[in-house]
Parts: C-alpha cells; structure tokens; sequence
C-alpha cells in the first residue's frame, strides 16, 4: 500500500479542505441543475440544461461547445480544461437528460431530508456531472496542470436512440480517443462503489408473414402465421445458456384477426443481453439462422435489431483503472470503493479508452419516485476523483 507522504499530505491536505469548503455553493449549483428539468425528449428544456451546465463549466476554466446532433435531440456538451497541458487527458462522461416529465413533482423539486437529496435525475445523473465540475474547481485550486480534464454529456441517453441518428454515440466515443483513462459519472452503487462491466443489451422484431384464409370453406390454402412463429419461438428460448451468461427472451407476441380467419401476421419482440460483444454477436447470428429456416412452406420471415447498447466489457484496462481507484482511496486515506457488475446498459460501452462507470453520487431508486442520492457521498466522491486524477502517472506508469 503507497502512503502519503509530506508533499502528498500538503496536497490532500489541501484538496480536502477546498471541497469541505464549497460544501453550501455546490449543494445550491446540483440543486439548480435538478431544478433545471428536462426528459430526454424535452429538447427545448435541455437546452436550457445544457445552457445551464456550459456556463458553470465555463466559470471553472473550460472551454464548451454545445454540439448539434439533429433537431429532435439535445445537443452533447463537450468542454476541455487545458487544453495545451502535456499529459493525455481524463475524461468525464453522462448525460444531463433524465426519465422525468417536467413538472413531475411539482415546482423547485430538489429537496435534502436526512443526509440524503431527492428531485428528479438527482441521482441519474445530475449529482454525477455535478460531483466532476466541483473535480475540475478543486484540481484548479491545487494548481494541477499536467493534463487536460475534457467533459462530454449528453441529452438523449435515457430516450430511445433507435431513432436517433446515432451523433451522440460517436461524439461519445471521439471524447475519449487518446485519454488515459474516463469515469462515467452515472449513479453510483449504493454502498459508495463503483461498476466494472455492465450487460449489452439488444432488441429483435421478428415478423412472419403467411397467407389468410377461411378456416371453414379455404383450410388448406392458408398459410398459418402464428404456427410459424410458434416453431421459431421455442427455439429462440432454448439460447439462453444454463449459466445465464447471455439471456435471449421473447417478451412480445402479436399475431391474427379473428378466430375465424387463418392468421397471415405474426410478429415477436425478443430482449437480449450479453456481457460481451462476442456473445453479443453470437445471439445475433443464432438469432438470423432460426428465423432463416421455414416450417411452413408458403411462409416468409423478417428479422431486424432495434435498440443496441453494446455491453460494457471487464477488459483489463478497466481492471486496471480500478486497481488504481483503490490505490488512491488508500494512499489518500478515504474508503476502498466496492466494484459491481450491473445488468442495465450504460454509455461507458462507447468508450475508448480505459473506464469505470457509476462514479458518480451513490444512492438508489433510479427513474422511481424514491429516487436519493447520498449527499455525504457527493463529496466522498469528488475527494477520491481527485485523487485518482492527480494519481494518473502512476497509472500511466504501472
Ligand atoms: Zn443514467
């Protein structure tokens, strides 16, 4: 274990008592971006978001751009303090979107009661962008400049990005090009730790097309959708491995008009999730070789995947960035984050570069009513970011 040594314990020192210090001004700051509501397809209330969130970056010495990624969607925020510094830079990544209706809980939602903040997106993950901009003012302080510190969120992640034109995704991705390491700033575990590798997930729209008939006066001439389908069904459920390391479930069925008229449309909706790309690709090809079979002659079957989130592989680079968390939480004195592997899909797939998801403020209740966030964990988090970031040679060394 690396201890801290005298000029480490002037720095931590330092460090520390700067973001005790901003403790009431970054309380107000997450407050006001709760406030500031927007659901993923409120585009003119994310823009005011967004606008928000630019101008707090900009005060701490980024420079933003608001990033178009087409009418319908909210722009991605990206920024870039120091630019000209040497070292490769760490990245900070999420979204300012959140699953809630503005106006949802009324007026000024955000709300503390017992160590603990409420308000729609609090935790998922307005705490999360705020936690990296309070990063940004405290490395400022130290005087840290031996890399850029480069923020990329966007507006649209908690929507449905089938039918987007994908922007956000490659914005995401090019942000992290050569950076030496990135946190995704989403909601933290609970218990203060943070995620290492989440499912993929993706969905399939299978449709049989038969032929319609009278059942009474033209049986033989039908071609039975739904028989059709029936025979791909069970098959499609016989792929989820018995370790259940990749599940593939048919959720949806939809087929026929009446009970006197032989079906000639069926349609299934298949959820799939995998922990990597390589099964990933597996469930996809076993998918297309089900469907590329016909029972019933005289029968036609379509497949096409909707709503892809890559899954966000344990690669060792991850392992590695961990293992420096840990290091830093030690030599830094603060608590020794727990690592999960979570089942829903995350942004931190799009990355690339080494990456630790749910950095942000723990706490729980995502996209519910009950949704907190750990107010005493907001500083906790920001303190062991920091660390980690002014820690990075070593990682870059190791
Ligand atoms: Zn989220």
């Amino acid at each position: 274990m690396q201890t801290c040594g005298a000029d480490c314990a002037k720095k931590r020192e330092e460090l520390f008592g700067f973001i005790d210090g901003k403790r009431e001004e970054m309380l107000a700051f997450w407050k006001e971006l709760v406030n500031h509501e927007g659901r993923y397809d409120e585009v003119e209330n994310l823009r005011e978001v967004a606008a928000f969130l630019k101008k707090g970056f900009e005060e701490a010495g980024f420079k933003c751009e608001l990033v178009e990624t087409g009418s319908e969607f909210a722009p991605v925020l990206t920024g870039v303090l120091g630019a000209e510094r040497k070292g490769a830079p760490v990245l900070f990544t999420g979204h300012y979107d959140t699953v809630f209706k503005k106006g949802t809980y009324g007026d000024n939602p955000f709300h503390i009661e017992n160590g603990r903040a409420y308000g729609p997106g609090v935790l998922d993950m307005k705490g999360g962008i705020a936690i990296s901009l309070l990063c940004a003012m405290a490395l400022n302080h130290v005087g840290f400049d031996a890399r850029p510190i480069r923020i990329s969120y966007a507006g649209d992640e908690e929507g449905d990005r089938t039918v987007a034109p994908n922007n956000t995704v490659n914005l995401l991705n090019e942000s992290s090009k050569g950076c030496i390491f990135a946190f995704n700033m989403e909601t933290g575990v609970a218990d203060g730790g943070v995620c290492i590798g989440r499912k993929g997930a993706a969905d399939y729209v299978v449709t049989v097309k038969g032929v319609a008939a009278h059942p009474g006066n033209a049986f033989a001439k039908g071609r039975n959708a739904i028989e059709e389908m029936a025979h791909k069904i069970l098959e499609i459920q016989r792929l989820t491995p018995e370790d259940l390391s990749y599940t593939v479930s048919v959720d949806l069925v939809e087929g026929g008009v009446s009970s006197n008229t032989i079906p000639d449309r069926c349609q299934i909706r298949i959820d799939t999730r995998a922990n990597t790309n390589k099964d990933a690709a597996h469930i996809k090809e076993s998918i297309e070789n089900i469907c590329a079979k016909t029972y019933i002659e005289g029968t036609s079957t379509e497949v096409t995947q909707e709503g892809t989130f890559p899954p966000y592989e344990t690669t060792d680079g991850v392992m590695k960035l961990y293992g420096h968390l840990v290091a830093s939480a030690e030599k830094y004195g603060l608590a020794v984050p727990s690592k999960s592997h979570l089942g829903g899909a995350s942004d931190a797939s799009r990355i690339d570069a080494p990456v630790l998801c749910s950095c942000g403020v723990p706490g729980s209740g995502n996209h519910t009513n009950s949704e907190y966030a750990d107010v005493e964990g907001f500083f906790e988090r920001a303190k062991l970011l920091c660390a980690a970031i002014l820690e990075a040679d070593s990682f870059a060394e190791a």
